[in-house]
């Protein structure tokens, strides 16, 4: 009796420590080509899906299209599926943008992925947008299916936007909200095609403008892609104008955002009825969704963000550096560097002399 006991309390024991150590590595290898496969074969009417007890091809998405509500309920029930409360919003008008929220333990503080799931056509016909964007949607999907129970330190919202294709009011009009809310965004992540690659170069875009901490979260999550040994070759690219997509709506409002995206390999195909499935490249897919699944890790667990002195004293304007309370004892006890402005999560300036006094939290200094 004893003896069943121990074995007892030690798979007890062995599955607690295994859901406490879910570290970033393991959780990478449960991204499955096969489930990120399947969502797009079904956002892009290859597979036909039963939605209010019928069977459907949800071939288009574009803004004419009655399909395109199909897809927001699917991606709705998919969220669900997972365990999710998700709520279809109406940003804009005849625009539903899909949203589910996982709470941190710091609740306030939040990060955000996204991928838009409307598609287009300049012509008559389906706009079946395998790669623009049902590859972004069907990345954050498995990323929320693998999250579902991992603690986070911060809340994290999936969102598929509605009406990027058509000017981006429903971002424009979310990040407006955002703004006057009392969340503290700690970074935005885009995914806007993520599947061609004609010549197996693995390169990628990661897009930023300098508003917020942009710079800063582009160049690490290069560092990040080596890190984790993905078969991809990153590149930072910026814009002097406007048109990167829902990332816009974010950097206009001063906010920390990046964008994944590929090198459009099969330019000819985009914004036509030929954007299908067969043009992907699935190990470029697979190494692109788990760059994306690091991203939003990182940012979420606020793992490997923490106080690089040097950057303290570059002082460069604009570049916030997350810290905890006891990381800036450390700073002033340790390497005596004491200028510095200290901000709390709400991005408000804290006059603190004795930075021992300071509440229990995160802070962002300067
Ligand atoms: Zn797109």
């Amino acid at each position: 009796m004893l003896k069943k006991l121990t074995i007892l309390i030690s798979i007890f024991f062995l599955t607690f420590v295994c859901l406490k150590s879910q570290d970033l590595a393991s959780l990478l290898k449960r991204i499955n080509i096969d489930s990120l496969i399947y969502n797009v074969e079904i956002l892009s009417g290859e597979r036909e899906v039963i939605i209010n007890d019928k069977p459907v091809r949800i071939d288009s998405r574009k803004f004419d299209s009655e399909k395109k509500h199909l897809a927001a309920l699917w991606l709705k029930s998919k969220l669900e599926s997972f365990g999710y409360n998700t709520e279809i919003i109406e940003l804009a008008k005849n625009e539903e943008t899909v949203v589910a929220r996982k709470i941190g333990s710091n609740p306030d503080n939040l990060v955000i992925i996204g991928a838009h799931y409307d598609s287009f056509n300049y012509e008559p016909g389906p706009a079946p947008g395998a790669n623009d964007n049902a590859s972004g949607c069907s990345a954050v999907l498995e990323i929320a299916r693998i999250l579902k129970d991992v603690e986070l330190n911060f809340s994290l919202e999936f969102i598929f936007w509605d009406g990027e294709e058509t000017g981006m009011a429903s971002s424009k009009s979310y990040v407006d909200n955002l703004v006057n809310s009392n969340y503290f965004l700690i970074g935005y992540l885009n995914l806007d095609m993520l599947a061609w690659d004609s010549n197996n170069d693995g390169k990628v875009r990661v897009k930023y403008k300098n508003f917020g901490n942009s710079y800063s979260l582009a160049q690490q999550s290069m560092g990040w892609a080596s890190n984790y040994k993905l078969n991809l070759q990153p590149e930072l690219v910026t814009n002097s104008w406007w048109g990167d997509g829902d990332c816009d709506s974010f950097w206009k409002k001063g906010l920390t955002s990046i964008g994944i995206a590929d090198y459009l390999d099969y330019f000819d195909s985009m914004h036509n009825s030929y954007d299908l499935i067969k043009n992907f490249n699935y190990d470029y897919f697979l190494e692109n969704s788990k760059f994306a699944f690091i991203i939003t890790y990182k940012l979420a667990v606020g793992e490997n963000l923490s106080v690089n002195p040097e950057e303290v004293l570059k002082k460069e304007k604009n570049n916030f550096i997350k810290a905890t309370k006891n990381e800036i004892i450390e700073l002033v006890k340790q390497k005596n560097i004491t200028d510095f402005e200290i901000f709390n999560v709400l991005g408000i300036k804290i006059n603190q002399n004795n930075v021992n006094d300071l509440p229990e939290g995160i802070y962002f200094i300067r």
